[in-house]
């Protein structure tokens, strides 16, 4: 089959699903207080999402990763993350992973270990117990660093994702840093992007560049820049005096388009082909009207990669949220 390209000539090997918008937290910067969710229906069901991700595996994504809302509190995902180990087994897949907030992870470790699951993302943005209450409203630290212990045990590898937030976590800059260190752990600090409902002034007073954030750790050690890219969003430095990886995800203060091999689908099916986009498809029309042929399928995805932007148009520089987003992280998964 001939592979997913572009217009602008990237080759898309890199498949986000987001398999649910409900969340058993409800972090500031992602989420209201009050959600509404969407209903059952809308969802497609575990066996619909196992089509799609084999259509695109067909079409050479080589890369799945599964986020949400959050992904481990959808009913029976264990057994979509089997059905997809079928994947790595047969070498369609290279790589099967997910971002988590870590609550489930203490149930789930073991399990996705033996799916085949190798590395995870775990998002957490402070060690402070009474902060973490604050930034999640609804999450419980304890329960996520016993999620870490079970993810470490199992054998997983673990990369926390902070988003980093002025006047909150700046403070703990080198907390993070240390607790990876002392644990093994990657660490990639996200700047807060224009997503959800917040209003716009508190938005940009949450807003922490990281080129900050780097000049501090350049205080206290010696950077090295490393060319490696995922394709993806993160720059990564090493601090020479503990070899560790940090990651930045710059969005806003640097552009990574040009090098993007990644598409987002939501649960209910509608394709984003870029995060700071508005512009999507529907893949659940195809999915359903024709359950006994991929075809229609797999040319709505040919034709919505057709479409995707050359790049997105974040920005802060005007003093004010251009290129803002309505919708909520949530739905497109990060
Ligand atoms: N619930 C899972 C989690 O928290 O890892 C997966 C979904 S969550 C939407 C994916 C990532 O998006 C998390 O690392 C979260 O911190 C990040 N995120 C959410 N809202 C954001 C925003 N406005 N700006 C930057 N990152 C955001
Ligand atoms: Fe849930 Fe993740 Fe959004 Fe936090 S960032 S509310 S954990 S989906």
């Amino acid at each position: 089959m001939t592979p997913l390209v572009d217009p602008f000539a990237r080759a898309i090997t890199y498949l986000r699903l987001s398999v649910t918008d409900r969340c058993d937290f409800r972090c500031v910067y992602c989420m209201s207080e009050n959600m509404n969710f969407l209903p059952k229906k809308e969802l497609l069901t575990l066996e619909e999402l196992d089509r799609l991700c084999s259509a695109f595996i067909q079409m050479g994504v080589r890369k799945l990763r599964i986020t949400g809302g959050e992904p481990l509190v959808r009913r029976d995902i264990i057994k979509f993350f089997g059905a997809m180990g079928r994947h790595l087994d047969s070498g369609g897949l290279d790589e099967l992973t997910l971002t988590t907030n870590g609550s489930q992870l203490a149930r789930f470790a073991t399990q996705l270990r033996d799916i085949g699951v190798r590395r995870v993302n775990v998002s957490l943005d402070t060690l402070d117990e009474d902060k973490f209450a604050r930034v999640t409203r609804w999450g419980r630290l304890p329960q996520v660093l016993k999620g870490l212990d079970a993810a470490q045990a199992a054998g997983l590898r673990v990369k926390l994702n902070a988003v980093a937030l002025k006047g909150f976590n700046e403070d703990e800059l080198f907390d993070l840093q240390a607790f990876c260190h002392a644990r093994d752990m990657d660490l990639t600090f996200i700047e807060v992007m224009p997503m959800g409902d917040l209003g716009e002034e508190e938005r940009i007073g949450q807003y922490w560049p990281l080129t900050d954030l780097r000049a501090q750790l350049a205080q206290r050690f010696t950077l090295t820049d490393l060319s490696e890219r995922s394709g993806g969003p993160a720059r990564y430095v090493r601090l020479e005096e503990t070899g560790q990886k940090i990651g930045f995800i710059t969005p806003l203060t640097h552009n990574f388009c040009e090098s993007c091999n990644r598409v987002r689908v939501t649960c209910t099916g509608e394709i984003f082909t870029c995060l700071g986009q508005e512009g999507k498809s529907d893949l659940r029309g195809p999915l359903r009207n024709t359950p006994g042929s991929n075809a229609p399928l797999q040319d709505a995805i040919r034709k919505a990669i057709g479409l995707k932007p050359k790049g997105h148009d974040f920005d802060y520089s005007r003093g004010e949220a251009g290129g803002k987003m309505s919708r909520h992280m949530s739905h497109t998964g990060g």
